[in-house]
């Protein structure tokens, strides 16, 4: 990448709630060893130059001896803590994040993240300076009244679902972010990065191809679906299955 320097947040923060397990999601086993190495290990193969992890608050000091203890990433920077909401988390990360021209997001939750996928959100990143990784919906999807009645279906050929890695130039998610965090009563309901750089405007966030596979591990059903595409590629590592 020359003398651009581009970076990495891989958020760890989340209580994961949804899974109803007694070890966070991040932390569970899959596939014979802790769910958050898979994407440390993408991005330490990738074209990234720095990535910083951050983690839940209290959890620094664990993490490091229990999950990252024997392993070895050259990339890794810094294992930063976290806040209550993810923005919380993704902006402790920008501040140990200094010195980068580009920055990419990921939730550590999405193991399945590959290094095409990582290299597109860096190309849109440089071209657009602000995309995300993004898939067509391939359900209906339709809004819902307080009575659980269905209110109107939305225009299926226009939706996408949006993914991480999410990839900016750096001062403009610091930006966006700085602005966010100063305007932080009125600004509720900021679940992805994207939401921040349209909620401060300025910039057209680009949509690029992410991945079917790129899930993000959230109820138990997921660790099966993650574990049986993780054995896919391990028959075959050239290949992804779509
Ligand atoms: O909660 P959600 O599914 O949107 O979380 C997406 C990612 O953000 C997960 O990897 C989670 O660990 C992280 N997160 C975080 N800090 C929080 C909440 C979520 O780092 N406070």
């Amino acid at each position: 990448m020359g003398q651009m320097k581009i970076g990495a947040v891989v958020l760890a923060g989340g209580k994961g709630t949804r899974m109803h397990s007694r070890v966070q999601k991040q932390y569970r086993m899959l596939t014979g060893k802790p769910l958050i190495l898979y994407a440390l290990e993408a991005f330490e193969h990738s074209q990234v130059d720095h990535m910083v992890l951050v983690v839940g608050q209290g959890e620094r000091e664990r993490v490091c001896q229990e999950i990252l203890g024997s392993c070895r990433f050259d990339k890794l920077m810094a294992v930063t803590e976290g806040g209550r909401e993810r923005y919380h988390s993704v902006y402790a990360g920008l501040q140990a994040l200094q010195g980068c021209d580009y920055v990419l997001i990921h939730d550590g939750a999405r193991p399945l993240v590959t290094e095409d996928i990582i290299s597109r959100a860096i190309q849109g990143a440089l071209d657009y300076q602000a995309c995300v990784a993004a898939m067509p919906v391939k359900d209906t999807i339709k809004k819902g009244d307080q009575d659980g009645f269905a209110a109107g279906s939305l225009d299926r050929s226009c939706l996408w679902q949006i993914q991480t890695p999410q990839a900016f130039s750096y001062s403009l998610i610091r930006t966006a972010y700085d602005w966010i965090m100063e305007e932080e009563e009125r600004q509720t309901g900021i679940t992805d990065d994207a939401m921040a750089v349209e909620s401060y405007g300025g910039c057209r966030v680009k949509l690029v191809e992410g991945s079917y596979e790129n899930l993000k591990v959230t109820t138990p059903e997921d660790m099966v679906i993650a574990e049986a595409l993780l054995q896919c590629r391990g028959i075959d590592p050239e290949s992804e299955l779509l």
